[in-house]
């Protein structure tokens, strides 16, 4: 779009549902998938005389999500009714938070190619979820089920300054790595709705100036739906003003199947919601305690873990978030190296991501630190690192210490020495595997010496399989030559 001397400008609005045990203001239980209505009272389906009670877990999420993304808590927050009519909205209006946020001025660090770039967060403010309308079970007429009502919610608002769909998509996924794995404030489960996003784009032109837009496209639950909505409506905008047009704020929803958005209604038509504070809440009041006790255990960002990954460790950017991709993951590989080196580090964060990682999966176990203890790997890698083990008997080595319990790093060593693990560089040892190989493919020693040289890789698996993948591999490499010439002459 650079003909037309504009530029993408993206904001979003997510909302993500807490994992609490009960529902924002009644004792209904939190659960996805019961039966339709089945998890329902007075409070939620707003029957006349039903209190709220704030649930303080809810609360305890909210704020630990908020310091987790770096925002400023509010130590009064206000709760207020948000009037419209709705059929999944039993009550008539919806108890949120408006003037007096929970919390103000957050930011999150999205990966990009150049290292990192920060977004600034507006608000995050705590709500209640409405119930659901469901239209495709009957021809005529749609249900409604009001299980979802009440469910608690944070609503995350970014300033617009994201630059393509590719981005968005980018701030979606560090943000759910943040509330699922670090914070842990949410399952953040996309299919069944827990994180959902609406996103608005403009296009403006190099001083700034909006040309088209803002177009908001609604509920958008999926990472490839938020990135193929904005990636349409982008060349929609951009079609529209080279037209000669200049299309104004609306709201559209996208079609999944179809890939295209269509209006839902215009912006012009904004919805006079009558906010009135809620008169059966008091203010939120936040005190140091129960700020102390939100923040017990947050670890730091994942964007900080992976610099120092990098700037500490030497891995690499794409090691680094592979290994930040959770705070266990990271907090091992820490333990692991502790102040080991450059080149321990990245020999242990290769072990991690192999072996350690599809063995874990494999196991459904919650880390990698359930199989291994950080100073066994580091035992490991450092035989690994000197020499002493090749690849193959390294993951040997793995295979079999995961069956022990906790092994120590002499038991490392002592299974290293009992198996028989450690490469061997040993002239002698070295000539007699090599003999053995040349002696079983006299056909192929033939032909390398008619000239098919590529048959040293051949000759070199041989010896490998020969030595149980002992061999040192260089000096075996060296040895096979001079001894495949010797033989010639
Ligand atoms: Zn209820």
């Amino acid at each position: 779009m650079s003909d037309l001397g504009t530029g993408t400008v993206i904001g979003l609005e997510v909302h993500v549902r807490l994992a609490t045990v009960t529902k924002l203001f009644c004792g209904c239980p939190a659960v996805f998938g019961a039966s339709p209505n089945s998890r329902v009272c007075p409070m939620c389906l707003g029957l006349p005389g039903a209190l709220p009670t704030l649930n303080g877990d809810a609360v305890r999420l909210a704020v630990r999500a908020a310091l987790a993304l770096g925002y400023r808590v509010e130590r009064t927050s206000e709760f207020v009714r948000k009037q419209y009519f709705y059929p999944d909205l039993p009550k008539g209006y919806q108890i949120t938070q408006y003037a007096h946020p929970l919390a103000r001025q957050g930011s999150l660090r999205v990966p990009d190619a150049a290292g990192g770039r920060r977004v600034p967060l507006r608000r995050l403010q705590l709500e209640e979820d409405a119930g659901k309308s469901v239209h495709d079970q009957l021809e005529s007429s749609s249900l409604l089920d009001f299980n979802r009502c009440g469910l608690p919610l944070i609503e995350i608002v970014t300033e617009p300054v994201l630059r393509s769909p590719s981005e968005a998509r980018a701030f979606l996924v560090r943000l759910r790595q943040v509330l699922e794995r670090y914070a842990r404030v949410s399952d953040c489960r996309m299919e069944e709705g827990e994180l959902r996003a609406d996103a608005n784009i403009s296009l403006v032109d190099s001083g700034g100036v909006t040309r088209a837009g803002r177009v908001e496209v609604k509920n958008l639950n999926s990472f490839a739906h938020v990135e193929r909505a904005l990636a349409v409506e982008e060349r929609r905008l951009a079609a529209r003003v080279a037209e000669g047009h200049a299309p104004g704020a609306e709201t559209r929803l996208y079609d999944a199947e179809a890939r295209k958005t269509r209006a839902l209604r215009g912006k012009e038509e904004v919805l006079d919601y009558r906010y009135m504070p809620e008169p059966d809440l008091p203010p939120l009041r936040i005190d140091e305690a129960s700020l102390r006790a939100a923040a017990d255990g947050l670890p730091p960002a994942p964007a900080e873990v992976e610099r120092r990954l990098i700037e500490h460790h030497g891995l690499s950017p794409q090691e680094a978030a592979r290994i930040a991709n959770t705070p266990g993951r990271a907090a091992y590989l820490e333990a692991t190296v502790a102040d080991g080196g450059l080149p321990l580090a990245r020999t242990a964060s290769g072990l991690v991501l192999g072996q350690l990682a599809a063995e874990r999966k494999r196991r459904g176990l919650e880390s990698e630190a359930d199989l291994l203890p950080p100073a066994a790997l580091r035992r490991l890698a450092q035989l690994r690192l000197d020499g002493r083990l090749s690849a193959r008997t390294a993951a040997r080595a793995l295979e079999l210490l995961f069956r022990l319990r906790e092994p120590s790093p002499s038991d490392v060593d002592e299974l290293v020495a009992s198996r028989q693990l450690t490469q061997v560089a040993e002239p002698a040892e070295l000539e007699r595997w090599i003999r053995q190989a040349l002696a079983a493919h006299p056909g192929e020693v033939e032909r390398y010496r008619a000239g098919e040289e590529r048959l040293l890789g051949y000759f070199m698996g041989e010896v490998m399989r020969a030595s149980s993948g002992r061999a040192d591999p260089r000096a075996a490499t060296l040895l096979l030559r001079a001894l495949l010439r010797s033989a010639e002459g």
